[in-house]
């Protein structure tokens, strides 16, 4: 009998799978991709995180794990190269690098098997596409699934697809006209991508479409940062449904803008376009519009974008179209045999404290769901940045130990019953 089984071997359970092994839990986390990577088809050259190193698997947790970044570099032999390199952020492609380099340490990780069924009889029992498994817990990280707008959905092919397949489906675009659609992260990468292609590599045309007001930076101030520490989950949970739901909307910039240093290169590379390379019509950037529906003709797509401030609708031909539009809950069908007994809020399966489900069963038997509940815990739920706390918090609860104090309180006192640092100080 397993402690936990996991499902899903991505970063968040993989920073459970580190913890546990520390506390020497006897625990198993089973991943169906046939080996570690990470969102593969947004492996575009130059591409950084959008967090501090310190928010790895583990740092913000346990600075002491063998499975810090750090100790990555240091084990490669390239911490002083690293050092001297003077990165701003790591690249999207190194940090690959390191959780590949994490599961393949991990004895309690394991690719190629896909969980189809999780029941409950007492323990839980695991039905993989290879074998059965018993566990006292459960925890859920399958994270999230590429979205595009429902009247695309039956229409996604070679020649359309998701940001998510980009650097499978996006590599011959020599010559084509190029519509992205989506003004966030993704969206800029891949603009930037395309309008970075020189000679018989580079597009015809590139049309980048957002439906929002301009083409907007990520926050990441001192203050707005404070949203994603252990404090501010806390905060959070104890608004209501309708207060959490305005402050997801009202600060979105602070996880889902474009990074400064990305809207720097866009904005460089079509100066340099247009002045330097005396390269006219390069690109269209058109925000505040979206697209409202796209037909195949024998050729090409015809789209229909219409300016949210009104006006007809503009027709667009495109030989390849990006819907980087985002993502949403991952599906979650092994668990249709035990959804009747789990508790439902606002979509998302009800959480407590600790990420454990909310149900019926035993207290001490539990279903941990990570990256699944940011209606209930705010904007760093599907982020790396509490994601180290996050699985501390689910270890001591399957291990029944006593939560410790990450952190001094945040410098902004987020509600009035909030203690203040002065009055801690002197108390
Ligand atoms: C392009 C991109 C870049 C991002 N960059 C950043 C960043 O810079 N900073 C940041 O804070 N956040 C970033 N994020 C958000 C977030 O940190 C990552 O998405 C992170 O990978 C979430 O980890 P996860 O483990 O929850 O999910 P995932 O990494 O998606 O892992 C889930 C795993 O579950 C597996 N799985 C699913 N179903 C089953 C099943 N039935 N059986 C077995 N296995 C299953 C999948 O194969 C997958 O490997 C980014 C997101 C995207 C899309």
């Amino acid at each position: 009998m397993l402690t936990c089984v996991g499902i899903g071997a991505g970063p968040a359970n993989l920073s459970l799978a580190c913890q546990l092994e520390a506390a020497g839990a006897d625990a198993l986390f089973l991943d169906r991709k046939p080996g570690s990577s990470w969102h593969e088809g947004m492996q575009i050259d130059g591409v950084k995180l959008q967090v501090s190193i310190f928010k790895d698997l583990v740092t913000l947790a346990d600075p002491k794990s063998p499975y810090s970044f750090l100790s990555y570099l240091h084990e490669n032999k390239r911490l002083y190269h690293f050092l001297n390199a003077q990165y701003d952020a790591v690249s999207r492609r190194e940090f690959a690098n390191y959780i590949a380099w994490v599961s393949q340490r991990l004895p309690s990780v394991g690719f190629d098997e896909s969980v189809r069924e999780v029941l409950f009889d007492g323990t839980f029992c695991i039905r993989t596409d290879k074998r059965t498994l018993r566990a006292r817990n459960v925890s859920i990280a399958v994270g999230k699934t590429p979205k595009v707008p429902s009247f695309i959905e039956d229409k996604l092919c070679a020649s359309l697809f998701h940001s998510a397949d980009f650097t499978m489906k996006g590599r011959a675009l020599g010559g084509k006209r190029v519509v992205i659609v989506g003004g966030g992260q993704s969206g800029a990468e891949v603009f930037l991508d395309c309008i970075s292609r020189r000679g018989a590599d580079a597009p015809a045309h590139v049309h980048w479409v957002s439906s929002r007001s301009n083409f907007l930076p990520i926050d990441d101030s001192p203050f707005t940062n404070d949203l994603f520490m252990p404090c501010q989950v806390a905060h959070f949970e104890r608004q209501d449904a309708q207060a959490r739901e305005a402050y997801l909307r009202e600060n979105m910039l602070a996880s889902d803008g474009i990074s400064l240093c990305t809207l720097r290169a866009i904005y460089q590379k079509l100066y340099e376009r247009r002045f330097i390379d005396g390269q006219e019509g390069v690109a269209t950037l058109s925000p505040n519009r979206r697209v409202t529906m796209a037909a195949q003709t024998p050729t090409h797509w015809l789209l229909g974008i219409r300016h949210k401030g009104g006006g007809g609708e503009e027709l667009v031909c495109a030989d390849t179209v990006v819907f980087a539009t985002g993502y949403r809950d991952g599906d979650t069908p092994f668990l249709d045999g035990l959804r009747d007994r789990l508790d439902h809020v606002g979509g998302e399966i009800r959480v407590d404290e600790d990420y454990a489900a909310v149900w019926d069963g035993p207290a001490n038997r539990s279903v941990f769901v990570q990256n699944a509940a940011r209606g209930q815990k705010g904007l760093a739920d599907p982020n790396l940045s509490l994601l180290a706390w996050r699985a501390q918090r689910i270890v001591h609860r399957i291990l029944g130990r006593a939560e410790a104090a990450s952190a001094h309180p945040s410098f902004i006192a987020w509600t009035s019953e909030e203690p203040r640092v002065d009055a801690l100080k002197f108390a």
